[in-house]
């Protein structure tokens, strides 16, 4: 038990594929601004209202965004799929 800080560390709006925002794996939601911070934060969807700091927000812990991004995918074992996303230049789920 015990609550976790999110820091804001905006990696879990660029590592996971969020359906509701049509948002590819390992791709930057398009909302996410300079700042790391949610820019559509009143308007943003119930998937990122619903979404908690947890354990993992400890376990990708490092000092650039790129690099928990890294982390997340690496601990999910996506790491491959999101360079293939990357490759592909896709900017869709669907694509
Ligand atoms: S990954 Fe965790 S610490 Fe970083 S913004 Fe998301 S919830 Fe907050
Ligand atoms: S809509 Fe906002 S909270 Fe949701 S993934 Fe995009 S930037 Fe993050």
């Amino acid at each position: 038990m015990g609550a976790y800080e999110c820091t804001k560390c905006g990696a879990c709006c660029v590592a996971p594929d969020i359906a509701a925002l049509d948002k590819p794996l390992g791709l930057r939601c398009p909302h996410l601004g300079a700042d790391n911070l949610c820019t559509a934060y009143e308007n943003r969807p119930a998937v990122c209202r619903s979404y908690a700091a947890d354990e993992l927000c400890l376990k990708i812990e490092a000092p650039t965004l790129e690099e928990r991004v890294a982390k997340y995918l690496a601990y999910f074992e996506l790491t491959e799929e999101a360079d293939q996303v990357r490759l592909r230049g896709r900017t869709s789920m669907k694509g």
